[in-house]
C-alpha cells in the first residue's frame, strides 16, 4: 500500500495523519481530491460509521482508504451524546450549544464519569472482509462548569481527574498524547506496522 484516502474533510485530521504514516512510506490523500460524496453515517457506534465511510471512500476512488469517527461518550446517560455528539443540541452544530445541553442533561447527577472514544477504521478496498480497526478511550469526568479556554468542543467540560485540568486547559501537545486519536492512532501504526512485516 503506498497510498491511501482520508475519508474527512478535516485538513487537521489529514495533517496529523500524513505524519504518522510517512515514516511507513504512505501517502495520505484527502476525499476532497477525487470527490467523494459524504457517507451516510446512519449506526449507533462509532467503529460502524467509521467503516462506512471508510467503504464508502474506498470504492469511490479505488484506493485503500482510512476513516475515523470519535464523540464523547457519558456514563449516566447510557453513553450518549455518543455518536450524535458533534450535533447534540441540533442543528446547526454548535459547541456552545452542545454543551449547555449536556450541562442541563447532567444537572443533579452525582456520576459523572465520561470517556471520549475514537474509531479509526482503514479498508484495503471498498469489500474488505478483514478491515483494520483501532479504537482508543480517553477516561475523565464531566464538570458542572466550563474551565479553559483551548480545544474544542466538549474539552472545557471534561476533567482529566489525575491532571485535574480539563482538556481545554491542558497544553495541546499533551492532549496529542494522552487522548482518544491518539490512542488509536497508535494502536493503528502497530497494526499497520504488523501487515509490513508480514509483506
Ligand atoms: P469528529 O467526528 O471526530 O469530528 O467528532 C465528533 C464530535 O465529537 C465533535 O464535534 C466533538 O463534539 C466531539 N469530540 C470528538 N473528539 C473530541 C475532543 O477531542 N474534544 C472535544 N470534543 C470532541
Amino acid at each position: 500500500m503506498k497510498q491511501l484516502v482520508l475519508a474527512s474533510g478535516n485538513a487537521g485530521k489529514l495533517k496529523e495523519l500524513s505524519a504518522l504514516l510517512a515514516p511507513l512510506g504512505i501517502e495520505v490523500l484527502p476525499q476532497s481530491a477525487f470527490n467523494v460524496s459524504e457517507a451516510e453515517e446512519p449506526h449507533p457506534s462509532f467503529v460502524e460509521n467509521a467503516l462506512a465511510k471508510a467503504r464508502h471512500a474506498a470504492r469511490a476512488t479505488g484506493l485503500p482508504a482510512l476513516a475515523d469517527d470519535s464523540g464523547l461518550c457519558v456514563d449516566a446517560l447510557g453513553g450518549a451524546p455518543g455518536v450524535l455528539s458533534a450535533r447534540f443540541a441540533g442543528e446547526p452544530k454548535s459547541d456552545a450549544r452542545n454543551n449547555a445541553l449536556l450541562l442541563e442533561r447532567l444537572a443533579g447527577e452525582t456520576r459523572r464519569g465520561a470517556r471520549f472514544y475514537c474509531a479509526l477504521v482503514l479498508v484495503r478496498h471498498a469489500d474488505d472482509p478483514q478491515p483494520l480497526i483501532a479504537c482508543g478511550e480517553w477516561r475523565g469526568e464531566i464538570l458542572d462548569a466550563a474551565r479553559g479556554q483551548g480545544g474544542f468542543g466538549y474539552d472545557p467540560l471534561f476533567l482529566i481527574p489525575d491532571l485535574e485540568q480539563t482538556a481545554a486547559q491542558v497544553p495541546a501537545e499533551l492532549k496529542n498524547v494522552l487522548s482518544h486519536r491518539a490512542s488509536a492512532f497508535r494502536q493503528l501504526l502497530e497494526k499497520l506496522q504488523a501487515e509490513a512485516d508480514l509483506s
